[in-house]
């Protein structure tokens, strides 16, 4: 998965589009992707303190992009393959209310697939 993601963010580079790591997986029961868009993040960290189940971190370089030195928001490595689970208390079957991460990022760099 990270070397999928690698490349298609260093293809999206080259060509000019978004800089999007997405980070997840898919099963059966659909998409668990969260996509952080790092051309509009700055590292803040705000989505590190919103997120009740510790998702995110901050590194210092983006793993998935070598071009890139400032710090920016990753989905925490032992977090990608139970998104769906550790996202649930956030995601109601109904009424689902605004998602904290979301929320807390000024930049809007951050959404979900599902
Ligand atoms: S809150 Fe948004 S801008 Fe700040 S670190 Fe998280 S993803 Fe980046
Ligand atoms: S939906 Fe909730 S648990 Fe999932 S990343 Fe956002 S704040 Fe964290």
């Amino acid at each position: 998965m990270r070397n999928i993601s690698h490349f298609s963010l260093l293809n999206s580079h080259l060509k000019g589009g978004p800089m999007l790591a997405n980070y997840g997986y898919k099963d059966a029961s659909g998409d668990f992707f969260i996509t952080i868009d790092t051309d509009k993040c700055n590292g803040c960290g705000d989505c590190v303190s919103a997120c009740p189940a510790q998702i995110f971190a901050v590194a210092d370089e983006d793993p998935n992009d070598p071009l890139r030195e400032d710090p920016v928001a990753i989905v925490a490595a032992d977090k990608k393959k139970k998104l769906k689970y550790e996202c649930n208390p956030c995601k109601p079957a109904t009424d689902r209310p605004p998602l904290p991460c979301v929320e807390a990022c000024g930049t809007g760099a951050i959404s979900h697939s599902w």
